[in-house]
C-alpha cells in the first residue's frame, strides 16, 4: 500500500520540540479567526520597505490585517491554514527574521533565535537629545549575546529585557523580567539594573556600560540555574530564592560587576516619561526638526493604510516607522517644514493623532470575533464605548482576566462578563499591576455586569482627577 507523506509544518515541528502558546514569526498559533503571526521588531523599527512586505504578507497569506502590540511588535491575524511556512519565508526573506536566520534554518533555530529579541527600547531611542547615546546598539549587543548561547533557547517566549535611555517618551509601567536604565554618572553614563519590575522602581545596583552584556549574561545563567521548570519569570525565581543567593550564583559565571551600591545610585531616580507625546508633531532640535506620531484605532491597522503609511515616511522622514508600546507609529526625522503636513496625511488616512480623540483612550484585546476565550465582541463594544467616552477617561476592555491587550494597569479596566457585559474596574494605588491576584489586578470594583451605556454613566460620574496614566 503507497502512503503519501504530507509536508511536516514548522508549527508541528515546534509543539513538538518547544511546546508554547506564544506566537512567532514561525509559530504561527491558532486562533478563532485563523493563524496569528507575530514578528518582533528590535527597537519597534520598521523601514518603509519591509512595513511594504508586511503588508503584502498579510495580503498574500492572511487576512490583510495586521495589529500593533503593546511590547511595539506586529502581529498578523487570520494566516490561512497551509501557509504558514510560505508566510515564514517571505517575512524571513525581507529581513524580518532574527539575524543570520534564512528560509532554510532548521525550524527550532529559527524559533530561538526569534524568541530571543524581547529587548524594548524607547520609541525614541537614539532621537532624543536629552537621552544617553548607544541603546540601539547596546540591545542588539544583548540580544546577539543571547542568541549565540545556546542554553539562553531555554529562557521562555516571554521572558523580556528592556533597556531604557531615558528618553521623553518611554513605557514606564510594563514590568520586564531585566531592566537597565541610564544613570548618569560623572561625566559618563551608567547603567541602574533592576529585575522583575520596571524603570521607576528602586534598582538592586549599576553596571558600567561595558559591562553590560557579560553581566547580564551571567545574570541569565543564574536564573537558568535556580529556575524549577514551571518558573518562567524572573519574579518566579525571586519569590522562591533571595536576591542574594541570584546574584551570588550570577558571581560564579563570569564577569558580573554590578555596583551594588552607592549614594548616586540611592539618589537616582527615572526622570518622568509623558505618553501624550506619542501623538502628533513635536520638535527635538533646535531646528523645530522632530517626529510626527499616531495610532489607528484599537491597535489594528489594514495592509492599504500600512502601505499608505510607508509612503509617508518615505516622503516625508527618513523612510522608518517606529512602532510604540502604545500600539502606534512614530516617523522620525520631519523637518520642520513639513510637519504640519506629515500630520495631516496621517489624519488623511484615518489615524489618531490627538489624546483629545476617544479611541486615543481606549483599548481592547481581540475579543470574540479572534479570542475563544472573549466573553465579549471587546472591540466592537470600545467602538461603541468611543461615542460615549466621558473627557480624559482612559479604559481598556478585557475579553477575559488574561489582559492581553494591557501589560500595565489601566486607569479603569471593563473585564467582559459575556456578551455586551462587563465588570468595571478602576485602579487604586494598593494593586500593582499584572500578577496579582484577580481581584486586585484590576484595582477596585467599582460596579458589576454593565452594559456599555451603563458604564459609560458610571464612568461619566467619576471624578476626573484619577485617571491619568
Ligand atoms: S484577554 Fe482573554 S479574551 Fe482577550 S485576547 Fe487575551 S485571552 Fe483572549
Amino acid at each position: 500500500m503507497k502512503h503519501e507523506t504530507k509536508p511536516v509544518s514548522p508549527t508541528a515541528v515546534l509543539a513538538a520540540v518547544r511546546p508554547s502558546a506564544c506566537p512567532g514569526l514561525v509559530r504561527v498559533v491558532a486562533a478563532r479567526d485563523g493563524g496569528l503571526c507575530r514578528i518582533r521588531l528590535p527597537g519597534g523599527v520598521l523601514d518603509a520597505a519591509r512595513a511594504r512586505a508586511l503588508a503584502d504578507a498579510a495580503l498574500a497569506h492572511a487576512n490583510g490585517v495586521l495589529e500593533l502590540t503593546n511590547r511595539a511588535n506586529v502581529q498578523i491575524r487570520g494566516v490561512r491554514a497551509g501557509e504558514e511556512a510560505a508566510l515564514a519565508a517571505a517575512l524571513i526573506g525581507a529581513g524580518l527574521g532574527p539575524a543570520g536566520i534564512d528560509a532554510a534554518s532548521p525550524v527550532e533555530h529559527a524559533c530561538a533565535a526569534d524568541e530571543l529579541r524581547n529587548v524594548m527600547l524607547s520609541p525614541l531611542a537614539g532621537l532624543d537629545p536629552a537621552a544617553a547615546d548607544g541603546t540601539t546598539a547596546l540591545a542588539a549587543a544583548l540580544i546577539d549575546m543571547m542568541q549565540r548561547e545556546p542554553r539562553f533557547a531555554a529562557l521562555s517566549p516571554k521572558f523580556a529585557l528592556q533597556l531604557d535611555g531615558g528618553e521623553r517618551i518611554a513605557m514606564l509601567e510594563h514590568p520586564h523580567d531585566i531592566w537597565l536604565a541610564a544613570q548618569p554618572h560623572g561625566e559618563t553614563v551608567r547603567f541602574a539594573l533592576g529585575l522583575a519590575g520596571c524603570p521607576t522602581a528602586k534598582p538592586i545596583g549599576a553596571l558600567a556600560v561595558e559591562d553590560v552584556c557579560a553581566s547580564i549574561r551571567a545574570l541569565l545563567h543564574a536564573f537558568l540555574d535556580l529556575a524549577a521548570p514551571d518558573e518562567t519569570r524572573m519574579r518566579d525565581v525571586l519569590a522562591a530564592h533571595s536576591l542574594d543567593a541570584l546574584l551570588h550564583r550570577a558571581q560564579q559565571h563570569g564577569e558580573f560587576a554590578l555596583t551594588r551600591d552607592d549614594a548616586a545610585l540611592r539618589a537616582w531616580r527615572r526622570g518622568a516619561s509623558d505618553p501624550d507625546l506619542r501623538l502628533g508633531a513635536h520638535a527635538l532640535h533646535a531646528d523645530g526638526s522632530g517626529y510626527v506620531g499616531a495610532q489607528p484605532a484599537l491597535g489594528r491597522i489594514d495592509a492599504r493604510t500600512l502601505h499608505a503609511l510607508a509612503a509617508v515616511a518615505e516622503a516625508s522622514g527618513d523612510a522608518t516607522l517606529r512602532v510604540t508600546p502604545w500600539q502606534g507609529f512614530l516617523l522620525p526625522h520631519v523637518a520642520a517644514h513639513a510637519m504640519s503636513a506629515t500630520l495631516a496625511r496621517l489624519r488623511a488616512l484615518g489615524l489618531i493623532c490627538t489624546r483629545t480623540e476617544p479611541l486615543a483612550r481606549l483599548i481592547a484585546c481581540t475579543g470574540s470575533t479572534g479570542c475563544a476565550k472573549s466573553h465579549a465582541n471587546t472591540k466592537a463594544d470600545a467602538l461603541r464605548l468611543a461615542a460615549l467616552l466621558p473627557r480624559d477617561a482612559e479604559v481598556h476592555l478585557s475579553g477575559c482576566e488574561r489582559s492581553c491587550a494591557a501589560a500595565h494597569l489601566a486607569p479603569y479596566t471593563l473585564l467582559a462578563r459575556g456578551p455586551n457585559h462587563y465588570d468595571l474596574y478602576r485602579r487604586d494605588d494598593t494593586a500593582s499591576g499584572i500578577g496579582q491576584h484577580f481581584g486586585q489586578r484590576f484595582g477596585q470594583l467599582l460596579a458589576p455586569n454593565l452594559t456599555i451605556e451603563a458604564a459609560a454613566q458610571v464612568l461619566a460620574q467619576q471624578p476626573r482627577s484619577t485617571p491619568d496614566v
